[in-house]
């Protein structure tokens, strides 16, 4: 009979001294090594017998991934092995990229979120992470350490389906990056769950937005989650918001056209045709909040 709960696997737990090392390392075992950072999603996914990976390689302590730095000329960067709890308390954070904190508080409890982190949430590329719209909408850029040394991934373009990204074998993430964001921003992400505590969005709505030279005054960016197989940027609505003057006609148009550029799947959480009205719901909401911010 299936066991449901199968408890951990026997692997063996690595711990480079380097990041050439660990790069060298997990491309050397392609398909039975991983690297981790809170290990929320990998433990679990190991226990229930998902993944099968006979090494575990802790990356943790290299190379400035606990830190988190803000310098007002170049932006925030924050390690990748910095946890959700730390990135909600940081001042920085809570002053010049306030969406952030916003949306990590949204994930699960804060026992989990001790543990974990934003990197671990992008790099796992779950539809449903709730911290990776505010990573998209922010300009979030990632720092990787792979075989030929470091380079940097923008989000636009990381996410390729249901957990898979372009990261190749042996890169790790080191770190997200920030840009500095523009003067009058505003953001806010609005997660539906079926429950508050520990459950994953049912649909997650990200809107930010900025004064800027176009016909609206502003310039608005959105993320969906939960809705397509990919974290979801709703180009057209994105340009309805900003390309006509702000009504509620073209909050509503908006909406309308985030809602048409859903593609959800029915699961346990819930349906798709539920998921595409909840999205033009929470889309009128989420852009509403933001015009009442930006005020
Ligand atoms: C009870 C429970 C509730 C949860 N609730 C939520 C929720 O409400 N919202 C939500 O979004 N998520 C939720 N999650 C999922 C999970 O907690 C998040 O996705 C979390 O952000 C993962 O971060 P981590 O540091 O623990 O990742 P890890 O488990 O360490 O890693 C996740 C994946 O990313 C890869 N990875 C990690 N770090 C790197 C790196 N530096 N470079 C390359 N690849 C890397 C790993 O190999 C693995 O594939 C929940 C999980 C649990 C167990």
């Amino acid at each position: 009979m299936h066991n449901p709960r199968p408890g951990l696997p026997e692997f063996d737990y690595v711990r480079p001294a380097s990041l050439s090392e660990a790069s060298r390392f997990l491309a050397e075992h392609q398909g039975e090594a991983r690297p981790f950072m809170g290990g929320t999603d990998t433990f679990v996914r190991m226990r229930d017998g998902f993944w099968k990976e006979k090494y575990i390689v802790d990356v943790k302590r290299l190379d400035g991934m606990g830190d988190i730095t803000f310098d007002p000329s170049t932006g925030l960067t924050i390690g990748a092995a910095v946890n959700m709890n730390r990135v909600i308390d940081s001042p920085e954070v809570q002053e010049h990229y306030p969406l952030l904190a916003e949306a990590a508080k949204t994930v699960a409890s804060f026992q989990l979120r001790s543990r974990a982190t934003i990197v671990g949430n992008i790099c796992n590329a779950s539809p449903a992470g709730d911290t990776i719209g505010a990573c998209i909408v922010m300009g979030g850029v990632l720092k990787v350490h792979g075989l030929d040394g470091e380079r940097e991934v923008p989000l636009t373009g990381f996410f390729v389906g249901p957990g898979k990204t372009v990261l190749k074998p042996g890169d790790i993430v080191t770190a997200i990056r920030f840009p500095v964001l523009p003067q009058g921003h505003a953001g806010r992400y609005i997660k539906l769950g079926r429950n508050a505590l520990s459950d994953l969005a049912i649909v997650g709505v990200t809107a930010f937005a900025y004064p800027d030279d176009t016909p609206s005054g502003y310039r608005f960016k959105l993320a969906l989650a939960s809705v397509a197989p990919v974290p979801l940027v709703p180009e057209k609505a994105e340009e309805i918001l900003t390309g006509k003057p702000i009504t509620d006609e073209t909050i509503a148009e908006a909406a309308q056209a985030a809602m048409d550029a859903c593609n959800p799947i029915d699961d346990v959480r819930g349906s798709a045709r539920y998921r595409k009205y909840m999205v033009r719901n929470l889309t009128r909401r989420a852009v509403t909040d933001v015009l009442n911010r930006l005020q």
